[in-house]
């Protein structure tokens, strides 16, 4: 047996948390230490050496594609495919355990998967049912409340009646909302988890077949679990000390979402005889980078402590640009990007990082303009779009009729004579009757009060859905989603609205069928459960992974939360400003600033070589204009670590010389093949070829120091040497 592979790239702390023997562990160490490599790798050792069978292991990580990579990695290791181990994310592991025991769980078999979208027009229907009042109960804020109470672990039930007013009508719509779902056979994210723990909580048959099942338990991303998560995984190992976690106290980012960091202190006492592994050493970034994140961490109070060095080398600097606005950011990003892609760099190589979703419009319109592909994860996700939700709605009703939330999406989408007091009195129906709409929609056509033309109307929705089942019957699950989106109506719908809109959201739907043709049906499900319910539960969990480019080579552009555990050669964290980043939120109150700056440490720490800091001098986000400070994070850097980079010295500095010269030979044209030419960073070297004309001349060099190279023109800044 060859082990050399599993250990040998892994330095003395590592290899030892790899080769322990099964006992309860907790990995606790910095940024780009080598956490996620050592689980990979613990996996595969107790597979090939402690004769663990695949089918015995449990892993659970953060988001979708860190799952997609710890298997490719552990199945490379190993060599063979690992397709019976269970790896994903706490909601999809959830989900497959409440799939599998869904009587045991109480839920209908075919039930379905809300994402927060959908939750939030769940909610926001149900206070209109209840005539609570939209703007003194955002929507926004219940579902905030409700899904607070679920990652408590706390039912309705378990609550008592507050004498506050404000609190027993939150206890009132909770309780409501509850109903509604186990009406309608609907679960939100955070009811994944609360029903999968309450699953094993009640059922001791399901729970025992697990804790024999699951001989070993890891979790990456520690830090970052909730209460109901921790409960869940005690659970799972309870009276046995096979649960191996990682973490890092100081990327602790979603408490703002119910993460406990104290599950790392809690894990210590509940599992006594754990033992503790650090580690130290870096093996991402530059020492540059890594000094600045350690230097802005140290602002907090409170950490576990730990210091991260590395032997990489001091690199180069980290560059500060001050933009005049956020177009000229954007625009500088984008710049940089295109000279690094000209310079030979993958696009996929590059970050772009922001706190706020709507920042990345900017960046994408840039991005766009200059045809430079890119990819935006976790934004608007291709599940989110409204035309996929709507052929996505047709396929819940077809599979569960009393899926309320479908069933209002497209009642009238594409319009057809179904108008707002019809729906109005179905949903009263619904209210008085305590059954779902589909339900109340029959009964109001039996009640026969309706106008034969709405009437008419809404008969013929019934049927269209009833029909579609029908046909679908036996047909592959792409099929079935082709014919959904043949026969419903929507693409003739999309076909009326102005040309480019409508025919991206036709592609869409084509795409749709693509993914359904794609969907790997194997490798989420082991039993044998509907193939259409598979689909349109991965539909509500997929977080955007497996768009159609996902090999295309392309800019990655994120928040800073979802790049947590990832790594980037060249990072621009963007909107380095007080009130964005920290978010305005967080600046008077302390807990919350300092898991800004957690976030702010998670950020830096992507980068492997170069990482660009940026802020906007003014700046327009949600319609508002402002002069924002620069961040307070910038000055917890040392000076000795940045250098600030101006793109248009010509605007705001004389022309240096050198500048000149090489402004007159572009404007001229070109340099002479052979021409020997000097360029700041890697030397001397000689013109090879040319191409392209104006602003996308590109001239290819033979660096004496580093070879050939490709260089933009117009930011090469040659110098032109004599002889
Ligand atoms: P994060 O806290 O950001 O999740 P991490 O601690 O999980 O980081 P990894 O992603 O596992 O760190 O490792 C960071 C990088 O260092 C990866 O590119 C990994 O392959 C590399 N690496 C880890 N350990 C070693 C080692 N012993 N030798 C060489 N490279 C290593
Ligand atoms: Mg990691």
């Amino acid at each position: 047996m060859d082990i050399t592979k599993i250990i040998g790239p892994l330095n003395d702390a590592q290899r030892q948390a790899v080769t322990a023997p099964s006992q309860a562990m907790l990995v606790l160490a910095g940024a780009g230490s080598g956490k996620t490599r050592v689980l990979v790798h613990r996996i595969a050792w107790q597979i090939q050496v402690e004769g663990e069978s695949a089918h015995s292991i449990l892993a659970v990580t953060f988001t979708n594609k860190a799952a997609k990579e710890m298997r490719g990695r552990i199945e490379d290791l190993l060599k063979v495919s690992a397709q019976t181990l269970w790896i994903g994310t706490f909601h999809g592991i959830a989900h497959r355990l409440l799939r599998r025991h869904a009587k045991e769980a109480k839920l209908p078999e075919t039930f379905q998967v809300m994402d927060s979208g959908d939750q939030l027009r769940v909610i926001k229907r149900l206070l209109n049912t209840l005539n609570f009042d939209d703007s003194k109960w955002p929507p926004r804020e219940v579902q905030w409340y409700i899904n607070a109470q679920k990652d408590e672990g706390i039912r309705a039930r378990h609550m008592v009646e507050a004498a506050d007013i404000h609190q027993r009508q939150m206890l009132r719509i909770y309780r409501a909302y509850e109903e509604l779902c186990d009406r309608s056979g609907l679960v939100d994210f955070a009811e994944l988890l609360l029903r999968a723990h309450e699953l094993l909580r009640d059922n001791p048959a399901v729970l025992d077949f697990y804790q024999q099942r699951f001989r070993q338990v890891h979790v990456d991303e520690f830090q970052d679990t909730n209460t109901i998560q921790y409960a869940w995984l005690r659970l799972l190992t309870d009276g046995k000390d096979n649960l191996f976690v990682v973490g890092d106290d100081d990327q602790s980012i979603y408490g703002w979402r119910g993460a406990k960091i104290e599950n790392i202190y809690s894990f210590q006492k509940h599992y006594p005889n754990h033992q503790v592994i650090k580690l130290e050493q870096n093996y991402r970034s530059t020492g540059t980078i890594l000094k600045a994140a350690n230097k802005i961490i140290a602002n907090n109070a409170g950490r576990m402590g730990k210091e991260l060095w590395t032997d990489a080398g001091e690199g180069d600097k980290i560059s500060l640009y001050a933009a005049f606005n956020e177009q000229d950011e954007a625009y500088f990003v984008v710049e940089r990007i295109r000279a690094w892609v000209n310079e030979g760099g993958l696009r996929s190589d590059a970050a772009i990082l922001y706190r706020s979703n709507a920042q990345s419009r900017q960046f994408e319109e840039k991005l766009m303009a200059t045809g430079t592909p890119y990819r935006v994860y976790g934004g608007l996700r291709f599940f989110d779009r409204a035309e996929i939700k709507n052929a996505l709605a047709y396929l819940r009703l077809m599979s569960n009729r009393h899926d309320d939330a479908s069933f209002e999406r497209v009642i009238n989408t594409p319009t057809r004579g179904i108008g707002a007091k019809a729906i109005d009195d179905i949903r009263c129906i619904a209210r008085d009757q305590s059954i779902s709409l589909w339900a109340a929609a029959i009964v109001l056509i039996n009640q026969r009060t309706m106008t034969a033309r709405a009437a008419n109307a809404l008969t013929g929705f019934l049927e269209l859905i009833k029909n579609l089942d029908k046909q679908a019957e036996g047909l592959a699950l792409y099929e079935k989603v082709r014919l959904v989106v043949e026969k419903c109506g929507l693409v003739e719908l999309y076909q009326k609205e102005k040309m480019d809109k409508g025919e991206e959201k036709i592609e869409n739907l084509e795409e749709l069928v693509n993914a359904a043709r794609l969907f790997d049906f194997d490798q989420e499900n082991e039993e044998n459960l509907g193939e259409l319910d598979m689909f349109l539960a991965h539909a509500a969990l997929e977080s955007g992974d497996s768009q159609a480019d996902d090999f295309e080579d392309c800019v990655q552009l994120m928040t800073l939360h979802s790049a947590k555990g990832l790594e980037f050669k060249l990072v621009f964290l963007v909107g380095m400003e007080e009130g964005l980043f920290p978010s305005q939120q967080s600046v008077d109150d302390v807990a919350r600033l300092e898991e800004e700056r957690r976030l702010c440490y998670v950020g830096m720490t992507r980068a492997m070589k170069q990482l660009y800091l940026t802020y906007a001098e003014s700046r327009r986000l949600y319609g508002r204009e402002s002069y924002p400070r620069p961040s307070r994070f910038l000055r917890e850097i040392p000076a000795e670590f940045l250098q600030e980079v101006r793109m248009r010295a010509t605007v705001s500095r004389p022309v240096t010389a050198v500048q000149a010269k090489a402004a007159s030979l572009q404007a001229t044209g070109s340099y002479k093949l052979g021409q020997r030419v000097g360029h700041a960073k890697f030397g001397e070297g000689v013109v090879l070829q040319m191409e392209g004309s104006g602003a996308q001349e590109r001239v290819q060099i033979n660096f004496k120091q580093v070879g050939v190279k490709w260089l933009m023109l117009a930011y090469a800044k040659l110098e032109v040497l004599q002889g």
